[in-house]
């Protein structure tokens, strides 16, 4: 299965990797949105594919304070 590699989480600085299936990358590849290519994916881990964060690095961030994070969507393959 391809590693995607996720953008830096803002919060801890560490840069994840996840797992995606032929066929989600090739729907993504195909310009598919990440919300339809993968709808079937929790949305915290949606959210890390798309901002990096963590959830448990989301929920210390609202703790502290809102940050502007920006939502860009960008993602490097692997
Ligand atoms: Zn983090």
């Amino acid at each position: 299965m391809p590693l995607i590699l996720c953008p830096r989480c803002p919060n801890c600085r560490e840069q994840s990797k996840l797992e995606m299936t032929d066929e989600e990358v090739a729907a993504m590849n195909a310009g598919q949105l990440i919300q339809i290519a993968l709808e079937h994916w929790p949305a915290e881990q949606r959210e890390m594919l798309i901002t990096g964060i963590h959830p448990k690095c989301w929920e210390e961030m609202m703790a502290e304070d809102d940050d502007d994070t920006p939502l860009d969507g960008r993602m490097d393959l692997l």
